[in-house]
């Protein structure tokens, strides 16, 4: 059995386990117990809690970068704005 978890996607804890109720298999988390969707094999189990690591992670980086924009955009307003002060009080 392959233990290829990836990482919690609610606190990035690699404490992670396999566990299963009567009929389905579940991924959870030791740290912060979150788990994962059920499913009737362990393997679909592994690939949605995979797949809700992956997605969660890429969510966090394009809020990142969405942000780092937008704040070098301001940064460009506001310097464009001090040139533009500066060359009025040139007249
Ligand atoms: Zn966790």
């Amino acid at each position: 059995m392959g233990s290829s978890f990836k990482h919690c996607p609610y606190c990035s804890s690699h404490l992670i386990r396999s566990g299963h109720t009567l009929f389905n298999y579940y991924i959870q988390c030791t740290s912060c117990q979150a788990s994962g969707p059920k499913n009737r094999s362990l393997e679909g189990a592994v690939l949605h809690w995979n797949e809700l690591s992956e997605t969660v992670i890429r969510a966090t980086q394009v809020q990142g970068n969405d942000l780092l924009t937008r704040i070098m955009k301001m940064e460009n307003s506001v310097h464009q704005l001090e040139v533009e002060l500066n060359t009025s009080q040139l007249d």
